[in-house]
């Protein structure tokens, strides 16, 4: 075969084009052709337009370059569109911190996992100042979406625990809840089971994870609070501190643990309203409170609780008028 180019002949001519491929012998050129299919860049055909008989190494070597570039640049469009292939929505996904089970449809479970760890790393450096290692309080989440309901519990589980194992949690709510904020409180209650595994009073408990709430329940509980000022009369909350229980119903019971906890909050870190817990559970609330807060006792506490909400809520009536 002796393919010659008369000189000045362009290569977007495809027979041409093909004949001086021939002519280099080479596989920069090929490649390029092969890589680029029809689309073959005529930027780089224009660069392979060279007479005949002036074709040089330093060229060709270019071409090597740009040839190899499309090919690479080929694969890396092709791994993209394949890692965008949908992944099968099996409604199941785990990592090495929790199992997550929810409907198909959207790949819920997934972005729940998402989230679940994201809210483990947040409530664990904000409450317990450091991240946890991995697999410690492993959780078994199990979503059922149900627009317009919004119900989570956890079963904490472990040794000192009633029952041994992974702790469970089932969200009954919408699916952007299960995402936010039941989600975050129920994981509240995880975290705080690596600082008091062996179970901490529900008012602490709930007052500290309530805080993740979505905003109706923060509402309802800022008006249960509203009519204690109201009609000047306040729960007891020493009744409150030792129980070990407050039913998902008891929207009292809650919204006094959340006030609580943000009056002890509003006097002292995190880290303190964590210690006076474990020294009011081992030592009684009023040694606790005289030790880590300067207040005498539990009838102090309820004082200084019923003047804050008092102020807060004349707070309030005064910007609601103003506004
Ligand atoms: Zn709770």
């Amino acid at each position: 075969m002796s393919h010659k180019l008369r000189a000045g002949t362009p290569v977007r001519d495809r027979s041409a084009g093909s004949r001086w491929i021939d002519l280099m012998s080479g596989t920069a050129v090929r490649r390029a052709v092969l890589a680029g299919g029809l689309c073959l860049p005529w930027a780089l055909a224009a660069e392979a337009a060279e007479p005949a008989g002036s074709v040089n190494p330093a060229k060709i070597r270019r071409l090597e370059i740009k040839a190899a570039e499309l090919d690479e640049s080929r694969a890396i469009r092709e791994a993209r569109a394949a890692s965008e292939v949908p992944r099968l929505d099996a409604g199941i996904a785990g990592s090495e911190n929790f199992t997550v089970l929810a409907p198909v449809g959207s790949h819920l479970a997934d972005r729940v996992l998402e989230q679940a760890e994201a809210h483990r790393q947040e409530l664990a450096l904000i409450w317990l100042g450091e991240e946890l290692p991995a697999g410690q309080e492993f959780t078994h989440i199990h979503v059922r979406v149900k627009p317009g309901a919004d119900s989570g519990r956890v079963l904490l589980c472990g040794p000192e625990r009633q029952l041994p194992g992974h702790h469970r949690m089932w969200l009954d709510t919408s699916e952007q809840l299960a995402l936010t904020a039941t989600l975050k409180h129920e994981l509240a209650h995880v975290m705080l089971n690596a600082r008091f595994p062996g179970g901490m009073p529900a008012w602490v408990n709930e007052g500290i994870a309530s805080m993740y709430d979505d905003a109706p329940p923060r509402l309802r509980r800022k008006q249960i609070l509203a009519e204690y000022v109201a009609r000047s009369k306040f729960p007891q909350i020493a009744e409150l501190l030792d129980r070990r229980q407050l039913p998902a119903g008891d929207e009292s019971g809650y919204a006094v643990a959340v006030s609580l906890t943000e009056l002890l909050l509003a006097r002292g870190s995190r880290e303190t309203l964590l210690q006076f817990t474990g020294d009011g559970m081992r030592n009684g609330w009023q040694a606790a409170l005289q030790k880590h807060y300067a207040i005498q006792n539990v009838a102090s506490l309820q004082r200084e609780w019923e003047a804050s909400l008092s102020s807060r809520t004349a707070r309030q009536e005064t910007s609601t008028r103003t506004r």
